[in-house]
């Protein structure tokens, strides 16, 4: 929990800016910052404001004090360093019981000045820009205001996209009630221009455009659902891995059949029947079970094991292993009617 509340016995009819220069020990900066910030609180969690005289028996000062999980620098040198942000990961605390962000690591690291000099979304991760003192932090600052320093971003993107884009919209804060929602409906906004270029089509994550194929239409609901389900990020490394997909690219491949298997499996499902006719041909079937897929995903989704559920589902919908069908009718000889030819 990087804020903790700090506990002070008061001094009645002291002023509380007083009292915490002379009974907290706080400096006059970091006095005036906490009150601003309401950070300081009689003993019954009431904000104290500036001016106000003390009437209580203790007071409480929330004060942030970051600890680490093990991220360390991925650079450093003396004013700044920069960290490589997992995704999932928030850069500050957005309440005070917010248990975990980057601003832990950073204090940690490099005590109560060091700062962010920029901001990535939760969902985002990447290299952040860390300045360990103030001065470093009022230059970094300034210089991402005044759009000295260019960001970039590797985005994996649903659909296609053929051709570099531009958005050239100015941005502002929102007035919704999210403080930190930005929009470009604002003309007079700062300006900012994102240009798009495509690198790759990534063919063999090919999980949507089968999901399409194969008539597997996502309601919103559903889509979340199957997101949390998966926590798929179509890196595609269980198709790089598939040997069977390295031969035959008409076969649906790990992810494909896993996001089958998940409406196949939802209750709500009406169609499964019609998604597991779907995955009889270079589907199923022809999965060797070898679980390559498996071993390589970072998200440990188990492609494989979705694939023997999904198998189970087609037998008991009458369907069966072709090849073991071609293999038992083979010239009838090998006989496995409990009476062998041999
Ligand atoms: S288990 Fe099936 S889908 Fe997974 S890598 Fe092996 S052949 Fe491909
Ligand atoms: S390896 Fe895992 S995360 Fe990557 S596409 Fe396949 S199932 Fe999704």
């Amino acid at each position: 929990m990087p804020f903790v509340f700090k506990k002070h016995n008061a001094v009645k009819d002291k002023k509380i800016q007083q009292f915490l220069l002379d009974e907290a020990g706080l400096s006059s900066s970091v006095s005036q910052k906490l009150l601003a910030k309401n950070r300081v609180f009689d003993d019954q969690g009431n904000v104290l404001k500036n001016g106000q005289t003390l009437q209580c028996e203790y007071v409480q000062v929330a004060v942030f004090e970051g600890h680490t999980r093990g991220l360390k620098p991925v650079f450093e040198v003396e004013d700044f360093a920069v960290f490589d942000k997992p995704s999932g990961v928030m850069v500050h605390p957005t309440r005070k019981t917010t248990a975990y962000s980057l601003l832990d690591e950073i204090r940690h690291h490099f005590g109560d000045e060091a700062d962010l000099a920029h901001r990535i979304d939760a969902e985002t991760s990447g290299l952040v820009l860390v300045a360990k003192n103030k001065q470093a932090s009022t230059i970094l600052k300034t210089m991402f205001e005044h759009g000295k320093c260019d960001k970039e971003y590797l985005a994996l993107v649903k659909g296609q996209l053929k051709n570099n884009i531009t958005i050239d919209k100015p941005i502002s804060k929102s007035n919704s009630t999210i403080k930190v929602k930005m929009t470009c409906e604002n003309k007079k906004g700062k300006v900012s221009i994102t240009h798009i270029h495509p690198l790759e089509f990534n063919k063999k994550a090919k999980a949507y455009q089968s999901s399409q194929a194969l008539h597997v239409e996502l309601t919103q609901d559903n889509e979340k659902i199957n997101e949390v389900q998966s926590d798929c990020i179509l890196c595609g490394s269980c198709y790089s891995a598939c040997p069977v997909y390295a031969v035959n690219e008409d076969f649906l491949g790990p992810f494909s059949l896993t996001r089958v298997w998940k409406y196949v499996s939802d209750k709500r499902e009406e169609g499964a029947e019609e998604k597991i006719n779907h995955i009889q041909t270079s589907g199923v079937w022809d999965c060797t079970l070898c679980n390559e897929c498996t071993l390589v995903c970072p998200q440990d989704i188990s492609s494989k094991a979705d694939i023997e559920k999904l198998r189970s589902k087609s037998a008991m919908v009458g369907y069966s292993d072709p090849n073991f069908a071609s293999f038992n009718s083979f010239g009838g000889g090998f006989g496995f009617d409990g009476s062998p030819s041999f």
